[in-house]
């Protein structure tokens, strides 16, 4: 059988062979103590490249994204952020469960808010209704299909919210796909964030950890929060060595991955009873809707893996799939044609 092509996620790529091997060389020390100089210098990396003060290594974005979200709010506020948002519906329910603030989810079109669509949702003091403490955003917003938020726009939500004296964070867990696909810096597109987190290890292909990046203050709080959920590492630099081959190096493949997106969501068009829109495939993300071949999506996605193809379903008519580092155009190919023979095979079912 010919090798599995994994398109569930970016986050099954495997270090790299140069990972490995600083991984092994790395020179380490206690981090809980601040003496790691690979952690130290990884953190010192990625805030030079984000143009902020400070960046603190955590062990998942999940923990990223919830420590972020305790430093900025207290107990019975409300955190605005996008119904598909990973915060809201992958994280366990950590805003409310750690922070006690209850999300107020707005869905907009593409995953993509807006002040206007903001604005209608910020409360202030009232006798009634909980405060707003945060606004969350997402770029690229992983289940609306890795879409990009255009500067312009995060930065008038920034401005306006901080005129209203509320911060605003960044799941960025996928933000260098969307400096990829504008052709801008990861600075450019952040700089008006409070905090933002990314990911290492999905594109980027690092084997564990993600990073916050803000300001000095708010480093220092979010380390305590970070050690708060049991994530104060010791000789974290076997990891940190990885990470910053991912920062160096990552990026230039993010690319080759939105081009392979783009094959497969054109070549997916192609197919009899499959539904996507290949226009709106940016980034390394699509989601294809299987209704119109009389399967549901959960036997589409198993037949694949017959064949050595694995893809989510995500709900009864949707598919996902991911492109990355350890998928390559043959690959895709190779899902292609999967995908042709397990909605095909219904259809001769059909005749018989
Ligand atoms: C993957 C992801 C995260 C963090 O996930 P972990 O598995 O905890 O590292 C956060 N936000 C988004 C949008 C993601 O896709």
């Amino acid at each position: 059988m010919n090798e599995i092509v994994d398109l569930r996620s970016d986050t099954v790529t495997k270090p790299t062979p140069a990972m490995r091997r600083a991984m092994a060389e790395a020179e380490v020390g206690d981090d809980v103590y601040r003496e790691d100089p690979t952690v130290n210098r990884l953190q010192d990396h990625a805030a030079e490249i984000f143009g902020r003060e400070a960046a603190l290594f955590v062990p998942s974005g999940t923990m990223g994204n919830q420590a972020a979200i305790k430093v900025h709010t207290r107990h019975g506020q409300e955190v605005i952020a996008e119904q598909r948002a990973h915060i809201y519906n992958y994280e366990m329910a950590m805003t409310a469960a750690f922070s006690g603030c209850l999300v107020r989810p707005i869905w907009a079109e593409d995953g993509i808010l807006s002040w206007d669509l903001i604005s209608r949702e910020v409360r202030g003091r009232s006798d009634h209704r909980a405060r707003t403490g945060l606004i969350s955003l997402e770029n690229t917003s992983n289940l609306a299909g890795g879409s990009v938020y255009e500067p312009e726009a995060t930065d008038e939500i920034c401005d306006r919210a901080h005129e209203r004296g509320l911060p605003v964070h960044l799941d960025g867990a996928r933000i260098f796909n969307a400096a990829a696909a504008l052709g801008k810096s990861v600075a450019e597109l952040t700089g008006k964030f409070d905090s933002v987190m990314f990911c290492l290890s999905k594109g980027l292909s690092a084997p564990v950890g993600s990073m916050l990046v803000g300001s000095k203050e708010f480093f220092e709080e979010a380390r305590l929060i970070r050690k708060m959920l049991g994530g104060g590492m010791r000789q974290a630099g076997v990891l940190a060595a990885a990470g910053m081959l991912a920062l160096e190096e990552g990026p230039r493949q993010l690319p080759i991955d939105h081009a392979n997106a783009r094959f497969l969501a054109q070549a997916l068009a192609e197919i009899p009873g499959i539904a996507i829109n290949p226009s709106k495939v940016v980034t390394n993300i699509l989601f294809f809707d299987v209704s119109a071949t009389g399967l549901a999506a959960g036997e589409v996605s198993a037949r694949l893996a017959t064949q050595g193809i694995l893809a989510n379903a995500v709900s009864g008519t949707s598919i996902r799939m991911v492109t990355h580092r350890d998928v390559n155009r043959a690959g895709c190919e190779r899902a292609i044609q999967a995908l042709r023979g397990a909605v095909g095979a219904r259809q001769k079912a059909i005749v018989t």
